[in-house]
C-alpha cells in the first residue's frame, strides 16, 4: 500500500493549488457577496482540463486518473466552493459522456464543455417532488414522428442557466419503473433552445458563486442524436454518475474543511488570551486535534474509493462512505475551526463563515447522509448475501 501522490498527480495537484491562489482566491469572497458565476474563471479552468480531469486528452481533458480528479477538487474547494461544484458537475457531465456516449456526441459535446468555451455541464435529475427518489421522476420525454418532445420542470440544477449542454432525465415509459427512464443531452440557454427556459434561481445560504436553477422544459425537441446511453437506461446512467460525484463532493468537502482548519491554526498561533497564543489553551489544542484527525480519516475513505473506482473494481459502498463521512466531518471541522476565531469567526471578515455556509451543502446534495447510509446498508446486505 502506497500513500503517496504519482508524480503525474502531485503534479496536477500543484496546478490546481497554483491556479486557486492566483485566479480563485483574490475574488472568492467578493463572489460569494455579489453572486457573480464564475464564467471567466470556469473557461481558464478549461484550458488547463480541470473541467475533464479524468476525460481522454483526444477529448480535451487532462487524461489524468481519479485520485488525481480528488485532488483537483479539494484544491479548489479549499478556495472557492463555488466554483468546485460547478467544475465537479462539469467533470460528472464529461466523464459521463465520454464514457456512455455514442464517437459522435463524445466529439461533438465533450471538447465543448470541458475546453470552458461552452463553460459547464449540467446534470438535471432532480424534480421538485424528486430529489432522493428518482424513480419518481415525471418530466416525460414523448416520441413524435423521429424527434422526442421534452416537457417538465427540473430543479436544483447547478449552472443550468449558464451550461452550455445539459443531462436532462425524462420519462419515457411511464409503465416501466426505473426502466422507463432515458437521459438526453439538450444544448443549454446559450444555444437559444426553444422550450427551454429558467422558472427561479434560487437564493441560498451559501455557494453564491455557483447558480442554482429551477429549468422548464415546455415541449423542448431532440432528436435520436441526444438520447444517451440508449432509451430506458438512464436510471441506471444516473446512478453510475452518481457514485462517480460523490467521490467529487467528498473531495469538495475536504478541500472546504481544510481551508477553514488551515484558517484556525494560523488564527490560534496569532491570536492571543491569558497572555499566550490561544493554541496554548489545551481546549483549544483540542479542537484542532480532532479536526485534523477527522480530515485525515475523510481523505483516506476519500482515496480509497478513488482508487478503487480508478482500479475498475466495484465502488458504491465506498464512495457513500467517503461522502457520508467526509460531508458530515467537515460540517464539524468548520464548526470548530469559526469556534476558535471567537466573535470574529462570525463576521463576514475572516473566511472560516463563508466555509460554514459552503459547506452546509455537501450533506445534502448528490444524495443526502440518509440516503449514503441507506445504499451502505444496502452494500453489507448485498455482501452477507442476506
Ligand atoms: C445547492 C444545490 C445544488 C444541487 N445541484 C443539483 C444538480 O446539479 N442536479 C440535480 O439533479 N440535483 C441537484 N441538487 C438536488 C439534490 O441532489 C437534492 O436536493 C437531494 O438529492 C435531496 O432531495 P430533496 O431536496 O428532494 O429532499 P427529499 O428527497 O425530499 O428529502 C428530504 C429529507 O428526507 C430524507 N429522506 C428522503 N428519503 C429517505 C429515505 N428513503 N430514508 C431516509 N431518509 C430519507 C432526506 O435525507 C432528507 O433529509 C442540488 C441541491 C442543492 C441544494
Amino acid at each position: 500500500m502506497d500513500f503517496a501522490p504519482t508524480e503525474e498527480q502531485e503534479l496536477i495537484r500543484r496546478t490546481a493549488r497554483d491556479v486557486a491562489e492566483r485566479l480563485l482566491a483574490p475574488r472568492a469572497a467578493a463572489r460569494d457577496e455579489d453572486g457573480t458565476f464564475p464564467e471567466a474563471e470556469l473557461r481558464e479552468l478549461g484550458g488547463l482540463g480541470l473541467l475533464g480531469v479524468t476525460v481522454p486528452e483526444e477529448l480535451g481533458g487532462a487524461g489524468a486518473d481519479v485520485v488525481a480528479y480528488s485532488l483537483v477538487m479539494q484544491e479548489l474547494a479549499r478556495v472557492d466552493a463555488s466554483v468546485a461544484v460547478a467544475v465537479s458537475v462539469t467533470n460528472m457531465v464529461a466523464e459521463l459522456i465520454g464514457k456512455v456516449g455514442t464517437d459522435e456526441q463524445r466529439r461533438r459535446i465533450v471538447p465543448a464543455i470541458v475546453s470552458g468555451r461552452e463553460v459547464a455541464g449540467a446534470f438535471a435529475l432532480s424534480e421538485p417532488q424528486a430529489g432522493s427518489d428518482p424513480a419518481a421522476l415525471t418530466c416525460a420525454a414523448v416520441r413524435t414522428g423521429d424527434r422526442w418532445r421534452i416537457t417538465g420542470a427540473k430543479q436544483w440544477i447547478t449552472s443550468g442557466d449558464h451550461a452550455g449542454q445539459i443531462v436532462v432525465w425524462a420519462v419515457t415509459d411511464p409503465g416501466a419503473g426505473h426502466r422507463g427512464i432515458t437521459a438526453f443531452v439538450v444544448p443549454g440557454l446559450r444555444h437559444g433552445t426553444a422550450g427551454l427556459s429558467v422558472g427561479r434561481l434560487e437564493a441560498k445560504m451559501g455557494l453564491h458563486g455557483s447558480t442554482t436553477a429551477q429549468l422548464v422544459l415546455d415541449g423542448v425537441e431532440v432528436g435520436d442524436d441526444a438520447v444517451l446511453g440508449g432509451v430506458g437506461g438512464g436510471f441506471r446512467l444516473a446512478m453510475m454518475a452518481l457514485d462517480g460525484g460523490r467521490i467529487g463532493i467528498s473531495s469538495q468537502a475536504i478541500g472546504i474543511a481544510r481551508g477553514a482548519l488551515e484558517a484556525a491554526i494560523r488564527y490560534a498561533g496569532e491570536r492571543e488570551t491569558f497572555g499566550q497564543p490561544i493554541i496554548r489553551h489545551q481546549a483549544v489544542g483540542n479542537m484542532l486535534a480532532d479536526a485534523a484527525t477527522w480530515l485525515d480519516a475523510a481523505l483516506l475513505l476519500t482515496l480509497r474509493a478513488a482508487a478503487r473506482k480508478q482500479a475498475g473494481l466495484p465502488y458504491t459502498r465506498e464512495a457513500s462512505m467517503a461522502k457520508l463521512f467526509a460531508t458530515e466531518k467537515a460540517g464539524q471541522i468548520c464548526d470548530l475551526a469559526l469556534q476558535v476565531h471567537g466573535g470574529y469567526g462570525y463576521t463576514r471578515d475572516f473566511p472560516v463563515e463563508r466555509a460554514y455556509r459552503d459547506v452546509r451543502v455537501t450533506r445534502i446534495y448528490e444524495g443526502t447522509s440518509e440516503i449514503q447510509r441507506l445504499v451502505i446498508a444496502r452494500e453489507l446486505i448485498k455482501a452477507a448475501g442476506a
